[in-house]
């Protein structure tokens, strides 16, 4: 059975809100009661979460408190975690998840170390210098856009996150620090519906959409 890491330790500075982004009420929710939700929908009911100071879990997970960067908050979720041979990652941040998002990439792992919900790029993606002048376009047809969930094979993530705190702290996501330990890691389809709320026009998005789904 899978085992859920929630990560919902970060402060979300650039949302501007009065307390830490998951936690902050989304269409009569906490942030993080979203992914909750979809977590227990797609059966998957050991959860546990990373947390900024002062906040607790949602009731039924296990809290521990996060760490200084987004990898390390994995680091020590994982390290709480009841056994289970799958673990799956999610950004509390991602509060449009779906249970098919987590059951999809729980499924593209019986073929690798790690599977990844990613969107295909529709904006084109060009490389620039510092000096903003262009040095490269990158083929679209090629590039995808990472997300949440992650799913990852137990023995992999944790030999991925055994690593120095500099390390941890250039993972953008997990699955680079499987890509660099010589993992495998594939990317799963998925939609840019389930984007990461960074912005308050992000939180304003979501709360429309999630309002329409129902509390
Ligand atoms: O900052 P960003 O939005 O990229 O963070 C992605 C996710 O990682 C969020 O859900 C955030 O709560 C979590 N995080 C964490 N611990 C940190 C930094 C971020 O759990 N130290």
């Amino acid at each position: 059975m899978a085992v859920a890491l929630l990560v919902a330790a970060g402060s979300g500075e650039r949302l501007g809100a009065d307390r830490a982004k998951a936690f902050v009420v989304l269409a009569g929710r906490p942030m993080l009661e979203w992914s909750v939700a979809a977590l227990r929908a797609a059966g998957i009911d050991d959860i546990v979460v990373a947390l900024p100071p002062g906040e607790d879990a949602p009731a039924g997970c296990t809290g521990v408190p996060g760490g200084a960067t987004r990898s390390e908050s994995v680091r020590r979720a994982l390290a709480a975690a009841p056994p289970g041979e799958q673990v799956v990652v999610h950004d509390a941040a991602r509060p449009l998840v779906t249970p098919r998002h987590f059951t999809d990439a729980l499924a593209a792992l019986a073929g690798a170390d790690a599977a990844i919900a990613a969107a295909p790029m529709t904006d084109t993606v060009k490389e620039a210098g510092e000096d903003r002048r262009v040095v490269a376009t990158h083929d679209r047809s090629r590039l995808w856009a990472i997300q949440t969930p992650q799913a990852f094979r137990r023995a992999a993530l944790e030999r991925a996150l055994d690593v120095d705190a500099a390390t941890l702290a250039q993972a953008t996501d997990d699955a680079w620090l499987v890509e660099r330990a010589g993992g495998s890691v594939r990317v799963v389809d998925s939609t840019p519906e389930n984007f990461k709320v960074t912005t308050r026009h992000d939180l304003r998005v979501a709360e429309l959409l999630l309002g329409e789904r129902g509390a």
